[in-house]
Parts: C-alpha cells; sequence; structure tokens
C-alpha cells in the first residue's frame, strides 16, 4: 500500500472531442481522487499542459520556443486550477502550488509546505511544470516526487495501459511489459516519457507504473496497486 503517490495526468486526459475541458471527465477524475484520499492515502498530482500547447509546436506558430514553453507552463496552471475546482466541488480540500509565482490564484512552490499540506490530507496540485523552458511535465513528476518523497509516480496514459516493445496501435502482436528497468527504457527508446524525466526518476530511484486512465476506476486501482500497467523502476 503506498502511502504518498504523485498523479501525473497530462492535459489531454482532461480535454474532450470538442473543447479543452469535458465536464465528465473533470468530475470522474475528482471522484476517482477523492476515493484515493478516503483510502488514507496522500495526493500530489502533477498536470500537463498539452490541451492548449506544447513546446514542439513552435515552429509550426513561428514562435520562439522559450515563449511558446512559458505558454504551455501556464496552460498548465489552467489545468490546475480546473482540477482544484472540481476536486473543491466534491467536497476535497486541494491547494495548488505553482512555480512561476501567481499569487493571486495560487501559492508559490514551497516544498515543505506542500508536504504539511498532504499529511493534512489535503490533495496538492502542481502547476507551472518546473517553472522552466526546455523541460516537460513528465520531468516535474520526477522533480516534483523526489522533493516530496512520493513512494511512486502514477502515469496516466490515455488509451494504453502500460509500456509495449512496439507500438500496439500499429503492431497487433506488441507485447506490454509487467516491469521494465530504466536503463532498458532508455536503451530501447521504449516511449513512456522524455529521457530526462527518465533519468531523473532513475537516478533519485522512483518507482513507475504507467497505466491506463480511460479503464474504469482505475486510477483508484493505480493508487491500490490493482491496476493492469507497467511498472518501471531501477532495479526489478
Ligand atoms: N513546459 C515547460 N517547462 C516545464 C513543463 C512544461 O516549458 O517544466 C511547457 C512545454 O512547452 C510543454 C508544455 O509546457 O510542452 C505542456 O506540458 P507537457 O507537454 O508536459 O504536457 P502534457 O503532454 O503532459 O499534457
Amino acid at each position: 500500500m503506498y502511502k504518498r503517490v504523485l498523479l501525473k495526468l497530462s492535459g489531454e486526459a482532461l480535454a474532450s472531442d470538442s473543447g479543452i475541458f469535458s465536464r465528465e471527465v473533470l468530475e470522474d477524475v475528482a471522484a476517482q481522487i477523492k476515493t484515493v484520499v478516503e483510502d488514507g492515502i496522500e495526493v500530489a498530482i502533477v498536470v500537463g499542459g498539452g490541451n492548449f500547447v506544447r513546446g514542439r509546436m513552435a515552429d509550426e506558430l513561428g514562435i520562439d520556443r522559450t515563449q511558446v514553453d512559458s505558454m504551455g507552463m501556464l496552460g498548465t496552471v489552467i489545468n490546475a486550477l480546473a482540477i482544484q475546482g472540481a476536486l473543491e466541488a466534491q467536497g476535497v480540500p486541494t491547494r495548488v502550488q505553482t512555480a512561476i509565482d501567481m499569487i493571486k490564484v495560487a501559492e508559490p512552490y514551497i516544498p515543505r509546505r506542500a508536504v504539511r499540506h498532504l499529511e493534512k490530507g489535503r490533495v496538492v496540485v502542481f502547476g507551472a511544470g518546473t517553472g522552466s523552458a526546455f523541460f516537460s511535465t513528465d520531468t516535474t513528476a520526477a522533480l516534483r516526487a523526489s522533493e516530496i518523497k512520493a513512494d511512486v509516480i502514477l502515469m496516466a496514459k490515455n488509451g494504453v495501459d502500460g509500456v509495449y516493445d512496439s507500438d500496439p496501435r500499429v503492431n497487433p502482436n506488441a507485447k506490454r511489459y509487467e516491469s521494465l528497468s530504466y536503463k532498458e527504457v532508455l536503451q530501447q527508446e521504449l516511449a513512456v516519457m522524455d529521457s530526462t524525466a527518465t533519468s531523473m526518476c532513475m537516478d533519485n530511484d522512483i518507482d513507475l507504473i504507467v497505466f491506463n486512465m480511460n479503464e474504469k476506476n482505475n486510477i483508484i486501482k493505480a493508487a491500490r496497486g490493482e491496476a493492469t500497467a507497467t511498472r518501471v523502476a531501477r532495479e526489478v
């Protein structure tokens, strides 16, 4: 049983086909997180911003990469506030902390304070990524998990229930790994997360559970260690 988990949600996970946000998804994610908190597990969340913009769109937009990264980080703050709103609508006390100060809407990121919130049973959502361009929210998840000493990162994927030896959407014979070391992920260039995030998890000995958040109640199952998933760790 985990004591403290860091849930990584991508921005796209909150979106619908027609819009930036899906009410249905926000309510479902919030309800599941509520159950995890009621299970007695401390929950921190890092949220992405891919439903708004990603740094890799810089060329397409004709805008400098650092500028687009700033836009991306601000997108994650909007997502963090959406998650906070959805959680508080269900009575779950939640704090947002941002790596870029914007004290009118959220607390600044203060690790000790984040830990205190978690100990009090509050959910903490980290927005604005690392606060630096050229990083991803996967790296943010690795960093924050290390800083708050989370037991595990629960990496929610859309439509894929773990790490495969080839793309399961292309190759029907693709095989899912039960467990895998970070070294194997790096050597085989498996698309789990970017290499900066992978190295950070490896160096700081953080376990990662890659699971499909499109399966019913899978956030709850992942937090209980019951989801069909791939476990990535330093040693397996
Ligand atoms: N970003 C950044 N620094 C960070 C985290 C994020 O510059 O520490 C920017 C980057 O442009 C990234 C975007 O914010 O593409 C959105 O984050 P990400 O792509 O990780 O979101 P996700 O794919 O998880 O929705």
